[in-house]
């Protein structure tokens, strides 16, 4: 196996007839997943894509999502794979940087992607899943093709996909992926969390985010199910969970503070949860402990980022778990934390600096960006995260925060994170996200928009005086803000960033 383009051929035989993945509208057996891919793979060689044509998905999580990935993949294409909440302008921006010939897409998407194509010469096909409009391929015609499956070499360092970060501090930019950083991801998200082949998995993360890939990916490699919701629902999740016997649930913090306010909780089965695997953003010690006293499964911790194709640490099973770290280096992997001043040194241990990633899992560099690569991979190969951390003398990580979402107030500097974790334990805040606002006299100021707990009615001087009791002065929220909900990704990352636009009159 050199990339995860062969997955579904390796485990394929050996599973066949049991179910791989189960969608909404359709249940595939690995046999069916193996072969519906390779009909994508004849059809996209017989319209002209070839080993390094780049093939753009841009559609939400379903069953032709997954079958096109492995499809693409199998003629040799590089995957990339959209956030399907882009907007056209984003999406025009996307497909012209990584230089995409084809793109998957939906019917409802296809008449906006068959607009942009006019600007886009070099993007000849549209293949729409349902029913295409004219100037689109149908999906089930593709499927249709009779030819040959391109037999092709892979190799293990040449592009697989071109993933394009969350964009939550910024304009997204295309990490080049290779096969070995992709397929080991998932071999290592299959072996950390103890993957099975009577494991059954229920997610809503997005196929195109590196956690969902890992996920779908890493599960099949074990020959387990992946149950793939279309968009997170709190109370879809739990029938869902209670309906397959799943016995791993994965997802973002927000969905886990979603259950835990949703009123279904009370009486939802989640007895066949055997773990749970939670990252992409800090989540409270509060809230790990609320999920597993009440599903009685573990709640593992992982971090992961789009430069480093899916997880760089997580906690394993061998190793006891450490509340509040993200865990340790995956096998393979090295980390440090880097002086914040001068990267060259490390920081002493306990103290924060910048976490640092080197190994086979790093990106090969950002597309057509050489000097943004550059900025983030070091000439020796460490990859600068962005996120500030602390490692312990037993390699465990903690997260501080993001480094470019630090609120300097008064010349202190305050970590969102660290007050949001706080003001999280407290009964009558379901969701918080902390963000700066600017301040005639200290700079900034930061403010914390609360989502309160159902049948909760919290003050402001009540939250404040309560991060007061926990937090130095400095960094007590100055202000408080009650919301509906957060801003969110498609992921369901929290955008601090679009706290202050949102949410300021
Ligand atoms: P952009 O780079 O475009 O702003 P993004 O960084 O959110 O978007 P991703 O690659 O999806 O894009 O996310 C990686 C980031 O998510 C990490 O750098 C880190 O800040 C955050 N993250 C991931 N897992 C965790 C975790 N367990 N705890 C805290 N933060 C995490
Ligand atoms: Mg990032």
């Amino acid at each position: 196996m050199h990339g995860p383009g062969d997955i579904l051929r390796t485990v394929g035989p050996r599973y066949g007839d049991k179910p791989a993945l189960v969608t909404r509208t359709r249940t595939l057996t690995f046999a069916e997943l193996d072969a519906l891919s390779d009909r994508v793979a004849a059809g996209l060689a017989a319209r002209g894509v070839r080993p390094g044509s780049p093939v753009s998905l841009y559609a939400q999580n379903r069953w032709e999502w997954v079958v096109a990935y492995h499809g693409a993949l199998k003629a040799g294409a590089v995957v990339n794979p959209v956030n399907v909440m882009l907007t056209p302008e984003e999406l025009a921006f996307v497909l012209r940087d990584c230089g995409a010939a084809a793109v998957f897409t939906s019917a409802e998407q296809a008449s906006t992607v068959l607009e942009l194509t006019r600007d886009l010469p070099g993007l000849s096909t549209v293949v729409a899943f349902g029913d295409a409009p004219e100037g689109a391929l149908a999906f089930d015609a593709l499927l249709a093709s009779d030819g040959p499956v391109p037999s092709v070499e892979t190799d293990p360092d040449a592009p697989s996909t071109i993933g394009y970060t969350s964009g939550t501090t910024g304009h997204p930019k295309g990490a080049v992926q290779s096969h070995r950083a992709v397929l080991l991801n998932c071999a290592l998200t299959a072996t950390m969390h103890g993957r099975r082949d009577d494991d059954v998995v229920v997610t809503a993360l997005p196929a195109p985010h590196v956690y969902g890939n890992v996920v779908i990916n890493g599960t099949f490699l074990a020959g387990g199910t992946v149950v793939l919701m279309e968009r997170f629902d709190p109370a879809e999740t739990l029938r869902l969970i209670a309906e397959h016997r799943a016995t791993l649930f994965e997802g973002v913090p927000a969905m886990y503070a979603m259950l835990l306010a949703h009123p279904d909780l009370a009486g939802a089965d989640l007895s066949s949860l055997t773990r749970c695997t939670v990252g992409g953003q800090t989540i409270p010690i509060s809230t790990i402990e609320r999920w597993q006293t009440r599903s009685g499964a573990p709640l593992i911790e992982l971090w992961g980022m789009t430069e480093v194709a899916g997880l760089g640490t997580t906690h394993a099973l061998y190793a006891p778990p450490v509340p509040g770290s993200i865990g340790v280096a995956l096998p393979g992997v090295e980390l440090r934390i880097a002086d914040l001043e001068d990267v060259g040194r490390d920081a002493p241990t306990g103290e924060p600096g910048e976490l640092m990633v080197r190994g086979p899992i790093v990106m090969s560099g950002y597309h057509g960006n050489p000097e943004a690569t550059a900025e983030t991979i070091e000439p020796d190969g460490w990859l600068h995260t962005g996120d500030v951390a602390t490692m312990d003398a037993t390699g465990h990580v903690f997260v501080v925060d993001r480094r470019k979402d630090m609120i300097i107030t008064g010349g202190y500097n305050v970590y969102p994170a660290e007050v949001e974790r706080v003001l999280a334990g407290h009964p009558s805040v379901a969701m918080v996200a902390v963000g700066p606002v600017p301040d005639p006299v200290r700079g900034e100021l930061a403010c914390a928009y609360v989502v309160p707990a159902t049948g909760t009615d919290p003050t402001e001087d009540e939250l404040v005086g309560y991060a007061g009791e926990h937090l130095a002065a400095y960094k007590r929220p100055r202000m408080v803000r009650f919301v509906d909900a957060l801003p969110a990704t498609s992921t369901g990352k929290i955008m601090r960033r679009e706290l202050i636009k949102k949410f300021t009159p």
